[in-house]
């Protein structure tokens, strides 16, 4: 008797949980220009993104921003449906999570202080050894440097804290996805990119290992964004200068 309300309970759980007109979407606000904040508010090319498939597949897009190394965590616990949040889909990561077909290829970039004598002769990996280099906690940058030998890696909790560093000669290079790093170039005039021939890294839209139904409706409306041309308006809005 137990075992069948239970189960009556579980199904009722997953009908009401299907209908949910609701979709609580985390991201981490500290990545231009896919995620940021303006004026308390986060908005950016994911934003944009995900609010149109939200319209697509009917579904009211609820936002949390959260630390970028919670946000699998808070995904596989059921806080959040869905990330975006410039995520490369790593083999790793596919373990704990289905990814979206790929909508952005993006890089990791050196960053050096051409303010720094230590830091300015760096010139690419090869060069990392023996330095500081700072990267964010979890990001596919912190996995890439920590397995370069003889690098000391620092650890930050957000780009602009690893920028900081950088200015403050504190590290003497960060390394970064490549449009977070050219938007850092522009605005700080002392720092340098320099383009690394690192494998490249595709960015998908994440959602729970057990919502394959979820990852297909993302997956349709994405292609449909594309096929229509919301895509590309999209494109040339953020990266058009490029
Ligand atoms: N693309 C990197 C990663 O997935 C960084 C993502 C981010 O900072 N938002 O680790």
């Amino acid at each position: 008797m137990k075992k069948l309300v239970l189960l009556i309970m579980t199904l009722l759980s997953l009908v009401a949980f299907g209908k949910s007109d609701k979709l609580y979407v985390g991201t981490n606000a500290e990545f231009e220009p896919f995620e940021y904040l303006e004026n308390g508010k986060i908005v950016g090319f994911d934003v944009e993104l995900m609010e149109a498939i939200g319209k697509k597949i009917d579904k009211e897009i609820i936002w949390k921003n959260i630390a970028f190394d919670g946000l699998l965590p808070a995904l596989q616990s059921k806080k959040i449906d869905v990330i975006i949040a410039g995520m490369t889909a790593t083999e790793e990561r596919k373990k704990f999570v289905n990814f979206s077909d790929p909508y952005f290829v993006s890089s990791q970039m050196i960053m050096v202080n051409t303010e720094d004598s230590k830091s300015k002769i760096i010139k690419s990996y090869d060069d990392l050894p023996g330095n500081v280099v700072g990267v964010v906690l979890g990001y596919t940058g912190d996995i890439a440097v920590s397995k370069v030998e003889g690098v000391e890696v620092q650890r930050f909790n957000g780009t602009s804290e690893a920028i900081m560093a950088l200015n403050a000669k504190k590290v003497q290079a960060v390394v970064l996805d490549s449009e977070p790093a050219k938007n850092y170039v522009k605005t700080n005039k002392n720092l340098k990119l320099i383009n690394t021939d690192i494998a490249k890294e595709e960015y998908s839209i994440a959602v729970g290992k057990d919502n394959k139904e979820l990852a297909n409706e993302i997956n349709e409306a994405y292609q449909s964004l594309v096929k229509d041309g919301t895509f590309d308006e999209l494109m040339k809005k953020y990266f058009a200068q490029e």
